[in-house]
């Protein structure tokens, strides 16, 4: 019985964790900014053998000489990190990211300037935009659902 339960956005990816989950943290080091194509990586560990990928396994791109990181090969999004002391998974990968909580912060000789100020920023709901984005109305997502 999974514990957690996650996926890819394509849902070619998807995994089960039946044990619970290690430290949740997120990374600032430019090696996960570039990992994820953002300002940093939120990860959670996870022990290698309650983790069960029920459809396609990741693919992977070895991002250093101890590390390699896995992405679905189908629709790309970035999924794990994984290290000889362990592996972890984005924690937006997870469908529900709320359980999930970070409580350390590593990497933050490269914390980009900007980052501890994004809350500050004003706050609008997607469809508080409606009116000037009218297709809004009509998207139909193709991504995996949270549960599938
Ligand atoms: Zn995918
Ligand atoms: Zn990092």
């Amino acid at each position: 019985m999974a514990k957690y339960k996650g996926g890819c956005q394509c849902g070619a990816v998807v995994f089960e964790i039946s044990g619970d989950l290690g430290k949740a943290s997120i990374c600032h080091c430019r090696m996960c900014q570039k990992a994820f194509g953002n300002f940093y990586a939120p990860l959670v560990s996870v022990a290698l053998e309650s983790l069960n990928y029920t459809k396609e396994k990741p693919k992977y791109f070895q991002s250093s000489n101890l590390v390699k990181r896995g992405f679905c090969g189908n629709c790309g999004t970035p999924l794990t990190y994984e290290a000889p002391d362990g592996i972890a998974i984005a924690i937006g990968a997870f469908d529900r990211p709320n359980e999930i909580v970070p409580t350390i912060q590593f990497g933050t000789e490269s914390k980009i300037i900007y980052v501890d100020e994004l809350h500050n920023l004003p706050q609008r709901d997607t469809m508080d935009d409606v009116e000037d984005a009218p297709f809004l109305n009509q998207i139909i997502s193709y991504q995996r659902a949270d549960g599938d």
